[in-house]
């Protein structure tokens, strides 16, 4: 099988080692064999990055408006190839892996819409007769590191803002994943990037991303995936005193009171716990219920859950794809068992599926009469798992929410305006969802959270542009 080289100073470059992609609904196909870059590799990218920088942050806004407009259109005529492509390398559905690569193409437009309005602002000094501008310039070469689970709006939703506003990239997406990854770059690079601007090096955490984070080249680095990596990304670019915004986990609430609508709660629940196999980090992993709901709640969910049907990704009658590869599988089975072990009951699923096509399956777990001290309840399983919380009113049910040391989503269903209200002011996360999934975002407003779940300025949006400029300060006398 022919490699998926990495793409270093303008050249498609091979590499010694390189990487099967298996797909998780059929461990016997093979997506591809990517290349993995080297240490020595990713240094050479990173140059190449530097060099390619002033030039490339002197091109009018129109030249980068242009490629990326270009890519996105490209991207979106493409979706249901690279839906697919997606959906075998990440197990996602087909029509979850198309819509992903549609919201790609959408981010790469919208930002080149936002390459044209980089804002500045002029204002009156205190001075007689002098100006006072505030412009933004680029930050010069950023890494991206992505995770495996969007595989193609994530790399999307940093390469486009990254490029927008005149910046050199070097991306590192996940090891799972570099089917989408490759794919992107290739659009963007027959767009018209000029040589070094883009640089893919695919492979390892601990060879290419280390790379990365200790190159004194690199000017800022965006990270999406575990908190205990991005802890270690912030400490290593704190030492050489790199911009660093990370995007991390969730244990996010999803908070059902008595005055809501079952049948609305019970679908929102369902879709944001489950769907793309519950492996998201916006997933609706605690379902905070009243009393006076619990059991219709419960009832209609697992009613639902019998209804799905977990099977190969790319059957179009799938519901639910399979858990991602072996060691996120393990996890997830293992959090079953101290879920059980620690007393919580567990109400539908958890069990291992066999299908025609060997891979991950998994069946949708749901555990009721949990506390939140559970592990469970604490700490990111990041696969089909939720938990129901029996609480007795809003109030408590909005200090469980809150008792967490993730802030990434919180979602309320409700019919009261004056909870929803409540509940918008006074949940620690950094997006609300009223009668709606914690899970579904829109790519023109900002993505982040806060406390363990992000940290530095937000993705996303007009927002995007705090991160990848940088701000100058200019006086002129007469
Ligand atoms: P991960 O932390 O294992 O890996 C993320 C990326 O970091 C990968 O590209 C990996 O190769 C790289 N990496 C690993 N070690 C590194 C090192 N020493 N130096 C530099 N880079 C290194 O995460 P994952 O398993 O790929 O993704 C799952 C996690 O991502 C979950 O915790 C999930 O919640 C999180 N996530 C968060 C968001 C968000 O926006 N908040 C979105 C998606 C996923």
């Amino acid at each position: 099988m022919n490699m998926q080289a990495n793409y270093i100073a303008g050249d498609w470059v091979d590499s010694s080692d390189a990487n099967d992609n298996i797909n998780p609904s059929d461990l016997s196909n093979v997506v591809g064999r990517y290349a993995r870059a080297s240490a020595a590799q990713t240094e050479q990218a990173i140059a190449a990055a530097r060099a390619a920088f002033p030039a490339w942050a002197a091109t009018t806004p129109q030249q980068r408006a242009d490629i990326l407009e270009a890519a996105g259109n490209e991207i979106m005529a493409r979706k249901a190839e690279l839906g697919e492509l997606l959906s075998r390398e990440e197990g996602k559905t087909l029509a979850e892996g198309i819509g992903e690569t549609m919201r790609a193409g959408q981010i790469f437009k919208f930002f080149a819409g936002e390459a044209l309005r980089t804002p500045g602002e002029k204002v009156a000094s205190i001075r007689p007769g002098v100006d006072v501008e505030i412009t933004r310039e680029p930050l010069g070469v950023i890494g991206i590191i992505t995770p495996w689970n969007f595989p193609i709006a994530i790399p999307a939703w940093k390469l486009a803002p990254a490029l927008a506003f005149g910046n050199c990239v070097v991306l590192k997406p996940a090891d799972l994943v570099p089917g989408c990854a490759w794919a992107i770059s290739d659009i963007l690079v027959r767009a018209g990037l000029p040589a070094g601007v883009l640089n893919l090096v695919m492979g390892r955490g601990s060879v290419v991303g280390e790379a990365i984070l200790s190159s004194p080249q690199i000017d800022g680095v965006s990270f999406t995936g575990s908190v205990a990596t991005g802890k270690h990304v912030a400490a290593k670019c704190a030492e050489s005193l790199k911009k660093v915004q990370l995007e991390m986990g969730g244990k996010n609430p999803f908070v059902v009171l008595d005055d809501a609508d079952v049948g609305v709660a019970a679908d929102a629940a369902v879709n944001g716990a489950f769907f793309s196999t519950g492996q998201r980090c916006t997933a609706s992993s605690r379902l905070i219920v009243t009393e006076g709901i619990h059991d219709s709640f419960v009832n209609t969910v697992i009613e639902k859950l019998k209804g799905l049907k977990i099977d190969n990704a790319l059957d179009p009658t799938t519901h639910i794809g399979p858990v991602v590869d072996q060691s996120q599988l393990d996890q997830d089975l293992s959090y079953i068992e101290a879920g059980q072990k620690e007393g919580a009951k567990l109400a539908w699923g958890g069990e291992r599926l066999n299908r025609e096509t060997e891979g991950f399956y998994l069946q949708p777990a749901l555990f009721t009469e949990t506390s939140n001290d559970m592990r469970v309840n604490r700490e990111e399983i990041f696969g089909p798992v939720a938990t129901v919380l029996r609480v007795k009113d809003y109030d408590e049910a909005l200090a469980t929410a809150n008792d967490t040391s993730f802030g990434l989503s919180a979602g309320i269903a409700t019919s009261s305006l004056k909870h929803a209200s409540h509940f918008k002011r006074n949940a620690e996360a950094g997006m609300v969802m009223v009668n709606l999934p914690t899970a579904g975002v829109d790519y023109h407003v900002p993505f982040g959270g806060r406390k363990g779940s992000s940290y530095g300025s937000r993705e996303q949006g007009r927002y995007a542009v705090e991160f990848y400029t940088t701000v100058k300060t200019s006086y002129t006398a007469p």
